[in-house]
């Protein structure tokens, strides 16, 4: 069984892989964080310099690391790409630094997860490609004075909010990811359809992006079961009929909410009157961890405005109300 599936996953990562835009012309949507990007990084080739380190938040599946790929094969330079918590101890900054060529880049992701002590390490390379090491033990310990090629960290992170200030001050460029709008993600969608080889009706298209919560990662997710619905019904085309049967069957409505967005906003409004009900008292309820929560399904909430935060908790907006066809009337 395992032997069966290593092909069948590695396929899927070589479509993961075509699915990913590779040039900033390519890559659809963040206008105003792909216009900043394109003049610093022509200055940067211009002056035959390493790009100055790159922050990119903004919630999950938007692009981020996409664009940290777009970032280094704009510049023709190599990228490595880690995570925070993958980096446990000084000792592995180091073999990741030490692997550097000038001008390359490094991929944090999730670099707010980056523990206290490699983050200060972190310090001296960013700003002046140099790190402090102590050598051997006891009597014999020593510092040393280690130099690093010039390069770009860029950090990816759902949550700016909990940088510490001389982490996040040592990033010259700061951009924040947005949501997709539908006639992106329609784009995103269709590029896509054309990596599958499948061919999609515009209304099927606008309906899948319709539903994906200005996300390209669900937008891709959702087409690859539309996708299946299609392979069984034997279908050429992909139809909105297609389409809305899958969602329907996805549990995904017409908003893009899922399972648990709706459950969430139930909760708060059957058992809590619509708020405000406190994160954790949302996480113990719904079982979910509180940052899955913060990070993953309040942002979007938030942005078509179902949730409002109150310094008392978050409370439901009437138009959640009226999404789950429940009576307003507070
Ligand atoms: P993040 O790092 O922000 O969680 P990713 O970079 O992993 O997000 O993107 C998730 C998926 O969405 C990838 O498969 C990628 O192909 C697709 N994607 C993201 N942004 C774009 C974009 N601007 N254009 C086309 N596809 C995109």
């Amino acid at each position: 069984r395992l032997v069966e599936q290593e092909p069948a996953s590695s396929a899927e990562t070589v479509i993961e892989q075509t699915l990913r835009p590779k040039t900033l012309a390519q890559y659809i949507g963040q206008t105003a964080v792909k216009n900043q990007l394109d003049i610093y990084i022509t200055a940067a080739k211009k002056r035959e310099e390493s790009l100055d380190h790159v922050l990119l938040y903004g919630p999950p599946g938007l692009g981020k690391t996409t664009l940290a790929l777009v970032i280094a094969n704009e510049l023709g330079v190599n990228i490595r790409t880690t995570s925070g918590p993958a980096i446990e101890r000084p000792g592995d900054l180091v073999a990741l630094l030490n692997e550097l060529q000038p001008g390359d880049v490094l991929f944090i992701d999730e670099i707010h997860r980056l523990p206290k002590i490699v983050e200060e390490m972190l310090y001296s390379a960013m700003e002046d490609f140099y790190i402090d090491i102590v050598v051997g033990e006891g009597p014999t310990a020593h510092p040393v004075h280690f130099p690093l090629p010039p390069f770009t960290l860029i950090g990816a992170t759902t949550r700016a909010g909990v940088l510490s200030a001389p982490l996040r001050d040592r990033f010259g460029i700061s951009a924040h990811m947005a949501y997709y709008t539908d006639e992106e993600l329609t784009q995103i969608v269709f590029r896509s359809a054309d990596v599958f080889d499948l061919t999609l009706e515009d209304q099927g298209a606008h309906e899948i992006a319709r539903r994906s919560r200005g996300t390209p990662r669900i937008a891709n997710r959702l087409l690859k079961r539309v996708r299946d619905f299609a392979d069984v019904a034997d279908a050429q085309t992909v139809s909105l009929d297609i389409v809305q049967h899958a969602l329907t069957q996805l549990q995904v409505d017409a908003r893009g909410l899922d399972q648990i967005d709706r459950k969430l906003l139930a909760l708060m409004i059957r058992d809590y009157n619509g708020g405000p009900v406190g994160l954790n008292t949302i996480a113990a309820n719904i079982g979910e961890e509180r940052a899955t929560i913060e990070e993953m399904y309040e942002p979007y909430l938030l942005q078509i405005g179902f949730l409002k935060r109150t310094p008392r908790g978050r409370m439901a907006t009437q138009a959640a109300y009226e999404h789950l066809g429940l009576p307003y009337n507070n």
